[in-house]
C-alpha cells in the first residue's frame, strides 16, 4: 500500500456502480441515459480521488452522493430560462441585454422549428439572398442603400476592418479619444491589431480636429474609423470631428469612413429626457460609408451586428471570406425584422421592451409599487416604495438617469422578519422564477422599471415566499 506521506488512502471511495445506485442519485437521475450518468459520477469520482489524494481528506460517500446530485440536476434543467429583472438596468448585459417584443419572439420560435425560404425566391425557386428583406427594412428606416447582419457588433467592426484593408493600405485613422474599450474584451487597439491594421491615432484625448485627420491621411491609408464612446462621457473642453466632416476627405482618397455606433438608435432619445445617442439615420445622412450598430441594445432586438451602408462598401464586406464565418442565423434575421417592423408601424413604444421601459413615466410606476406595496404588508413582508433612479446600461446613453420607483427592504425591517437582505436576495435569485434585485445602501431595491406588468403577481410571490423561508 502506498502511504507516503499521505493520510488517507483512495480506497475507501465507493464504486462507480455504488453511486449510481444509490436512491439520492436515482431520485434526481430522471431521464437521464445511465451512460451519462455514469460520465457524470466518474467525474465527481476522479475529483474526490484528487482531493483524497492531495487535499488530505478522507473519503466521503455523502459528498460524492451531493456532487453527483448537484451535476445531475443542473444538466437536467435549463440554465438560460426566464428571470425577473428588478435592477433597473434597462440594458443589462448579464441579464442578456434587451429582451424582445412578443412578435419577435415568435417569429425566431416559429422559423427555428421549420425549414424557411433562407436563401430562396419563391417566385423562380432560384437562389436568393438572405439579407433583401431586411436590407428593404433598413432603407426605409434609414435611408441606407444597403445592408448587412452578423453575429454581434463587434463582428461588424472586425468584418468591416477587414474588408477596408488592402496588401498597401493597412493604416487607419482613429482619434485618440476613441480608441476605447468597450467591455472587457473589445478594445479599438486590439481590433485593429488583430485585422491586421496599423492604428494611426491622431488628435489628443479631448479634441480632435478635421486638420489632425487630414495631416495623418497617407497613401496607405484604408479607413477612417469613428467609435462612439458608448460607455463613458467626457465633458468640458472637448472637441470630436464628425462623421459627416470626414466624408469629403474619405471620397477624395477613395477610402470609406467606418462609424462604429454601438447602441444605434432609430428613435430621437432626447424625446424621453435622455442624452442624445447617435442615431443610424444620422450617420448614414451625413455620408458615412460603413455604420456599425448592434441589434440588442437600444434597437431591441436579437443579439446581432447591423451593417449599413453605401452599396459597394457593404458588397465588399459581405464579399469577404470573413463574412461567412460571422454570419446571423435564421432566428437571428426574423427576429431583427419583426422588431424593425414595430417601428415601420410606429408601434415601438409599446411593442419594443426596452423602448416600452424608457417610456413609462415614473408615476405609473410609483402607483405600480403602491399596490405591491399593499398587498406586501398585508402578508406581513415590511417593504417600502422610494423613488429609484433606473439606468439604460449596455453601452447605451452614459450616465442617463431615468426617475423611477422601487419596492425596497431595509436591513433593519428584514431583521424583524428574522432575515438578513443577503439571505433574501440570495432565494429571490434561486426562486422561481428567479428575481434580481439591486442591494445598495443597506437595502434591498426591486425597481419596477425593468419587471413587466404581467409579472407583477410573480414579483409578489417571489417576495413573501423568500420572507418566509
Ligand atoms: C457595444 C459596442 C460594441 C460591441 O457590440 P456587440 O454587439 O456587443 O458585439 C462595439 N462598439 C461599440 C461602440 C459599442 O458600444
Amino acid at each position: 500500500m502506498a502511504t507516503g506521506t499521505n493520510q488517507h488512502s483512495a480506497r475507501g471511495i465507493p464504486s462507480v456502480s455504488a453511486i449510481l445506485h444509490d436512491s439520492a442519485v436515482r431520485a434526481v437521475a430522471g431521464g437521464i441515459a445511465e451512460a451519462y450518468l455514469v460520465a457524470v459520477i466518474r467525474t465527481v469520482i476522479d475529483a474526490e480521488r484528487d482531493a483524497v489524494r492531495t487535499g488530505g481528506v478522507a473519503p466521503d460517500r455523502a459528498r460524492i452522493v451531493g456532487n453527483v446530485c448537484r451535476a445531475v440536476s443542473s444538466l437536467a434543467q435549463p440554465r438560460l430560462a426566464p428571470v425577473i429583472n428588478a435592477t433597473g438596468v434597462i440594458l443589462h448585459t448579464n441579464l442578456g441585454r434587451a429582451p424582445v417584443s412578443r412578435a419577435a419572439a415568435g417569429a425566431m420560435q416559429a422559423v427555428a422549428a421549420s425549414y424557411v425560404p433562407l436563401e430562396m425566391e419563391r417566385e423562380s425557386a432560384a437562389r436568393g439572398g438572405r439579407m433583401a428583406e431586411l436590407e428593404a427594412l433598413f432603407r426605409a428606416l434609414t435611408g441606407c442603400e444597403a445592408a448587412l447582419v452578423v453575429n454581434n457588433n463587434a463582428a461588424a467592426t472586425m468584418l468591416v476592418l477587414a474588408a477596408a484593408l488592402t496588401p498597401d493600405r493597412t493604416e487607419v485613422v482613429v482619434s485618440r479619444a476613441e480608441a476605447v474599450e468597450i467591455g472587457g474584451s473589445f478594445r479599438i487597439p486590439d481590433i485593429l491589431r488583430q485585422s491586421g491594421a496599423t492604428l494611426v491615432d491622431v488628435g489628443t484625448t479631448n479634441r480632435t480636429y478635421l486638420s489632425d485627420y487630414e495631416r495623418a491621411i497617407t497613401p496607405q491609408t484604408a479607413a477612417i474609423l469613428k467609435v462612439h464612446t458608448s460607455n463613458f462621457r467626457v465633458q468640458g473642453f472637448v472637441h470630436a470631428t464628425e462623421a459627416g466632416e470626414l466624408v469629403p476627405l474619405a471620397d477624395a482618397r477613395g477610402i470609406p469612413v467606418i462609424d462604429d455606433l454601438g447602441s444605434g438608435a432609430l428613435v430621437d432619445t432626447t424625446g424621453f429626457g435622455l442624452a442624445a445617442e447617435p442615431m443610424l439615420s444620422g450617420s448614414i445622412a451625413a455620408g458615412a460609408h460603413l455604420v456599425c450598430a448592434s441589434g440588442d441594445k437600444l434597437l431591441g432586438g436579437p443579439q446581432a451586428g447591423i451593417l449599413l451602408g453605401r452599396r459597394a462598401w457593404v458588397a465588399k464586406c459581405a464579399a469577404h471570406p470573413f463574412a461567412r464565418a460571422v454570419r446571423a442565423d435564421k432566428t437571428t434575421l426574423a427576429g431583427l425584422s419583426e422588431t424593425l417592423r414595430h417601428y415601420l408601424r410606429g408601434e415601438h413604444l409599446t411593442a419594443i421592451p426596452v423602448w416600452r421601459m424608457i417610456a413609462t413615466d415614473a408615476e405609473s410606476l410609483r402607483a405600480r409599487c403602491e399596490g405591491l406595496r399593499a398587498r406586501l404588508r398585508d402578508a406581513g413582508v415590511p417593504v417600502d416604495v422610494r423613488p429609484s433612479v433606473s439606468t439604460i446600461g449596455g453601452g447605451s446613453v452614459p450616465g442617463a438617469e431615468l426617475p423611477s420607483h422601487a419596492l425596497t427592504l431595509d436591513a433593519e425591517a428584514a431583521r424583524t422578519c428574522g432575515m438578513s437582505l443577503d439571505v433574501v436576495a440570495r432565494s429571490l435569485r434561486l426562486g422561481g422564477p428567479p428575481v434580481i434585485p439591486r442591494v445598495e445602501h443597506d437595502t434591498l431595491w426591486l425597481d419596477l422599471r425593468t419587471v413587466f406588468p404581467e409579472d407583477d403577481d410573480a414579483l409578489f410571490q417571489a417576495l413573501s415566499g423568500a420572507m418566509a423561508d
